[in-house]
């Protein structure tokens, strides 16, 4: 049963400061901040007769373990920032100290099961095409049902098991449960479902299963504790000082976020209702709900430290990534929480890489989450498969490089809400269309780093366009493209879980 209690607070206001610049932090932190490439292993290029396998190592795997850490709706800007001059995550910060540190890696979609399924696949949603959450919601007639994984696309579990590793999955989204495909691979492969299961369930059930696993392992563990409700366990709520004291209206809004307030919005912005049922949350009410997102975002920081600390004392020589599938909007752009629209705010994402026996680094080119996968495949001496769209981040040399056009997109998480936005970000320019009105919008994200004010400069939109054209028709002749996601129609338990985390009324 959850252990965290729905306290509020009345006290008096603080600002949401996230004043660290990017970098400087973990520039503290790092023994070395550099950028030149690092020699890799050699990898051959031979094309083997096998369609499904295209290039084969040379070298004998290193069967290294594997952990891969998502924490659910964690923005960037937390990884490397402050509250009240406080580090919001600073075991993090010291685990980046011993790691490869990406300041700009992008998702490539803006709510979990597209974002996790291309992290799994390195494939863009539009291949992967395993897109939706519940197919119906408003009014319930028919029994929701969801997408899944299409059985023909190979997932990273499997991958890892076909070349000997145990895999292991410690799952705390109920959008990731069975149904969703994304167990394919795994041995085993457990939910326990947010709320219910929090960051220190999940930790002990990861600490459980690795201390007795043959190795290599794979362990995939996926924390939900940043995602809404933010309600962080009573001794994180003044972690950061005082919270912002709450007003009568604010605190009942906030009792009920995430079946009343966020739903009865999202669903107003999309077009879902024709009216709201619920007020606004002011000014600062929304300062109080991003100072519980920062206290969660430090209790999962605790708590991860915990399985941090067994590896470097137990297993070393295990290669650690951590990422998240996307951020979380707090009123950039009108609304909270994420899924509906594709700003820096979702898109940013941290990627941490702590390779055994390589130098940390800070590294500010731009990277995809689709570029996981073949970095691993890389780094272990394993043999990559030509359909992924990814590229290894070993062999890419990063003081060549072109400027690389880097996508993200959104359809939200209900086909009923006919959303389709997609992006393509070129270094600082960034063009945002709806690929159902047309509508296109440029920005120069500049020293904030999000988008403020549009830019005109036909030039360079007229450049970002067609490179995202260039993108969808490249990926409609990909190998893999048109493959049909599963269809499960949700029991009611599943119901209930998503229910709870603001995906079903
Ligand atoms: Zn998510």
């Amino acid at each position: 049963m959850n252990t965290k209690k729905d306290s509020i607070h009345r006290r008096r206001s603080r600002s949401w400061r996230l004043l660290a610049p990017i970098g400087i932090v973990i520039c503290l932190f790092l023994a070395a901040c550099t950028e030149s490439p690092q020699k890799t292993t050699e990898v051959s290029t031979v094309k083997p007769s096998s369609e499904k396998t295209a290039v084969q190592t040379t070298t004998t795997p290193s069967k290294q373990n594997v952990v891969l850490i998502v924490i659910d709706s964690l923005r960037y800007d937390h990884v490397v920032g402050q509250r009240n001059q406080e580090p919001i995550m600073p075991k993090l910060q010291r685990f980046a100290s011993k790691s490869w540190m990406y300041q700009r890696a992008t998702t490539q979609a803006t709510w979990t099961k597209p974002a996790v399924v291309s992290l799994f696949t390195s494939l863009y949603p539009a291949v992967h095409n395993t897109l939706y959450g519940v197919t119906v919601n408003l009014g319930m007639e028919q029994q929701p049902s969801v997408d899944g994984v299409p059985p023909n696309i190979p997932l990273m579990a499997e991958y890892l098991k076909e070349h000997g590793y145990t895999t292991i999955g410690i799952q705390t989204n109920a959008n990731l449960n069975e149904t969703s495909g994304i167990n394919r691979g795994f041995d085993e492969y457990i939910l326990k479902s947010y709320p219910y299961g929090d960051a220190h369930e999940a930790t002990d059930l990861a600490l459980d299963h690795i201390s007795v696993s043959k190795t290599p392992f794979f362990l995939y563990l996926h924390y939900m504790d940043p995602h809404h409700p933010y309600k962080p366990p009573e001794s994180y709520h003044h972690i950061f000082g005082e919270p912002p004291q709450l007003s009568d209206t604010d605190q009942e809004l906030i009792r009920n976020f995430t079946m009343g307030y966020y739903l009865d919005k999202v669903f107003f912005q999309l077009g879902l209702k024709s009216s709201r049922q619920f007020g606004d949350i002011s000014e600062n009410g929304r300062e109080y709900l991003k100072y519980m997102y920062a206290a969660e975002s430090r209790y999962t920081d605790d708590e991860m430290e915990r399985l941090l600390n067994w590896l470097e004392k137990n297993a070393p020589e295990t290669t650690i990534i951590i990422t998240a599938d996307h951020g979380e909007e707090f009123w950039e752009h009108g609304s909270v929480g994420h899924s509906k629209t594709v700003y820096e705010e979702l898109a940013h994402v941290p990627l941490l890489i702590r390779f055994p026996g390589k130098t940390p680094r800070i590294i500010s080119r731009d990277v995809e989450l689709i570029d996981i996968l073949p970095t691993l495949a890389e780094h272990l001496r394993l043999p990559s498969h030509e359909h992924w769209q990814g590229r290894s981040l070993l062999s890419d040399p990063p003081m060549t490089h072109e400027p690389r056009p880097i996508f993200v997109e959104t359809r939200g998480s209900l086909p009923t809400a006919n959303l389709f936005l997609t992006a393509v970000r070129l270094e600082d320019y960034k063009l945002i269309v709806n690929r159902n009105t047309g509508d296109k919008t440029l920005y120069y994200l500049g020293k904030t780093g999000g988008e403020t004010t549009p830019l005109s400069d036909e030039e360079k939109e007229r450049q970002l366009y067609e490179l995202l054209m260039k993108h969808f028709e490249d990926n409609g002749k990909h190998p893999l493209a048109g493959s049909t996601p599963t269809r499960t129609t949700l029991d009611d338990t599943a119901i209930q879980q998503l229910k709870s985390i603001g995906y079903l009324q």
